[in-house]
């Protein structure tokens, strides 16, 4: 073993000495773990440092709506231009405005991630409001 895989297991053990984690595979306690690999399934552990909270969930939760939109209205304008030879300005409309908008989600992430986490909540779920509305209203213009 390396010297470093030594030192890794060793502040792995002194950190569930005293806390009560879940192993992330099967979900067995770890606390007072003896060696570097749950004694339950087996799996090799290892003790790591990343970003506190769930500020990429709820974006990555708004930028759904945005880029399905946008994607979705995009192949249905060109189905119906091939198909039907007919043209929806709502439609196009519909495709733009939701192109910008996860464009500029892009564009702004760190600004987003730096909100108060009910706002961040707020606008994710607003936007997929806001998309459902967006599909009603090209329902609406592209009925047969
Ligand atoms: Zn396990």
């Amino acid at each position: 073993m390396s010297e470093e895989r030594e030192k890794r297991e060793a502040f792995l053990r002194a950190y569930l000495a005293e806390f009560d984690e879940a192993c992330p595979v099967c979900g067995y306690s770890l606390l007072g773990l003896e060696g570097g690999r749950c004694p339950e399934c087996g799996e090799r552990l290892s003790l790591c440092v990343h970003r506190d909270g769930w500020e990429m969930y709820s974006w990555g939760i708004g930028l759904i709506p945005l880029a399905g939109v946008m994607f979705w209205s995009s192949l249905s304008l060109i189905m119906r231009a091939v198909v039907l030879d007919k043209f929806s300005w709502a439609q196009f409309g519909v495709m733009i405005c939701f192109g910008l908008g996860a464009m500029a989600w892009v564009r702004w992430r760190r600004a987003f991630i730096q909100l108060k986490p009910g706002l961040r909540g707020l606008l994710a779920g607003g936007l997929w409001i806001l998309a459902f509305i967006a599909g009603l209203v090209v329902m609406y213009f592209t009925r047969p």
